[in-house]
C-alpha cells in the first residue's frame, strides 16, 4: 500500500503541530513579559533551576540542596500563575498547549506509537482513500429510490427502509456503540453507493474510515506479508484499528489459505473489540456458508443484514441514457 507515505504524512502533521504550539508559546510569553516585567525574573529562575538541580547533585549535601531548590521553583511557579491571574489571564498561560497530553505532540509515549499517531495515520489512509475512490460522487442526496419503483411494492419497502437505516446508522455513528451492517444483494443494487454515503458523512464527522474491495486489501495484505519490508507499517494495524471499516465485494478476492485466515483475523479482532464493519457482497447466505464455513460466518451474521432488491442501477442508467 501507500502505507509508508501515509506514516510518514502522519508524523509530519504531528510535527507541524508540536512546532505550532511552540512557537504559540513563544508569542505568548513576549507578550506577557512586555505586560508583566516581573514574569520574565520568575520564569528565568524556573528556566535555570534545572542547571541548578544539576550542579547540586554533585555536592556534598545534595538532598537539601535540591529540596531548597524545588522548593524555590515552587514558589515562583506559583507566584509567576498568580501574577498571571491577576492580569486577567489563565494560570497556565505560558505553559505550551500541546495538542496532545499524552505525548506533548510527539507522537510517541515510551517509544510506542501513541493514540494520537494512530488517529492520525487512519485520518491520513481515509484522505487516500477517498482520492482513490467515488467517494465524492456518492452520498445520501444523490441516492434515489426511483429506480427501485418497478420492484414488487413490499421489495420497494425494504430498500426504503434499507436507505433509512444506513442513514441513521451514518447520522448517529460513533465507534464504540455503532454496529456492524452486511449488505446482501446483487452487483448494481446500491450497495456500494449507500456504504460510500455513510464513509462520507462518518468521516466528515473526523473518525476514520477505509473502504476498499476486500480484494484489493487481501492482496495488500498477502504483498506485505511475504515482502516484509523494513520500517513498514502494516496495513493489517491500519484495518484493525480504524474507526470504521467498509469492505466491498466481499467474496471475489482469491480463495486461499492466507486469505481465509486473514478475513478470520480481521472480523474476529474488529468483533472482539467491539469496532464497526461493514461488509458488502454479492453472494447469497448459501455460497458465504460454502465459500467460509460457519467458523467465519457465525461471527459475520451476528449484523444487521440488509437484503437488496432491484435491477442493476448501473444497466438502468445506461439504458436511459442510450433511450434520451
Ligand atoms: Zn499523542
Amino acid at each position: 500500500m501507500y502505507r509508508e507515505k501515509i506514516y510518514d504524512e502522519a508524523i509530519r502533521r504531528i510535527k507541524a503541530r508540536r512546532l505550532a504550539a511552540q512557537s504559540q508559546q513563544e508569542q505568548r510569553t513576549d507578550r506577557i513579559y512586555a505586560e508583566i516585567p516581573e514574569t520574565a525574573e520568575l520564569d528565568r529562575q524556573l528556566r535555570s533551576a534545572c542547571m541548578a538541580v544539576l550542579r547540586a547533585a554533585q555536592s556534598s549535601d545534595a538532598q537539601n540542596r535540591i529540596t531548597q531548590i524545588e522548593r524555590q521553583c515552587t514558589e515562583a511557579d506559583r507566584m509567576l500563575r498568580q501574577l498571571l491571574t491577576l492580569h486577567g489571564y489563565p494560570a497556565d498561560y505560558l505553559d505550551t498547549q500541546y495538542h496532545c497530553r499524552k505525548c506533548d505532540d510527539t507522537g510517541f509515549v515510551q517509544g510506542k506509537p501513541c493514540e494520537c499517531l494512530k488517529h492520525e495515520i487512519g485520518l491520513v489512509g481515509a484522505e487516500q482513500m477517498n482520492a482513490n475512490s467515488q467517494l465524492s460522487l456518492c452520498s445520501f442526496a444523490r441516492f434515489s429510490l426511483d429506480y427501485y419503483k418497478s420492484l414488487p411494492v413490499e421489495q420497494y419497502q425494504i430498500m426504503e427502509r434499507i436507505f433509512q437505516q444506513c442513514r441513521k446508522y451514518a447520522a448517529e455513528f460513533d465507534p464504540v456503540h455503532a454496529g456492524n451492517i452486511l449488505m446482501i444483494g446483487g452487483t448494481g443494487l446500491g450497495k456500494t453507493h449507500l456504504s460510500l454515503s455513510i464513509a462520507a458523512v462518518v468521516l466528515e464527522k473526523g473518525f476514520s474510515v477505509i473502504y476498499d474491495s476486500a480484494g484489493n486489501l487481501l492482496h495488500q495484505l498477502e504483498q506485505e506479508h511475504f515482502s516484509r519490508q523494513n520500517g513498514s507499517e502494516d496495513t493489517l494495524s491500519m484495518l484493525l484499528d480504524c474507526d470504521l471499516l467498509i469492505l466491498d465485494d466481499f467474496g471475489t478476492e482469491f480463495d486461499t489459505s492466507f486469505t481465509r485466515s486473514m478475513i478470520y483475523t480481521i472480523f474476529n479482532s474488529r468483533i472482539n473489540a467491539a469496532k464497526p464493519m461493514i461488509v458488502n457482497t454479492n453472494l447469497d447466505k448459501n455460497s458465504l456458508q460454502e465459500q467460509y464455513g460457519s467458523r467465519i460466518l457465525s461471527r459475520l451474521f451476528s449484523a444487521c443484514i440488509m437484503q437488496f432488491f432491484g435491477r442493476d442501477i448501473r444497466m438502468q442508467k445506461s439504458l436511459r441514457q442510450n433511450q434520451s
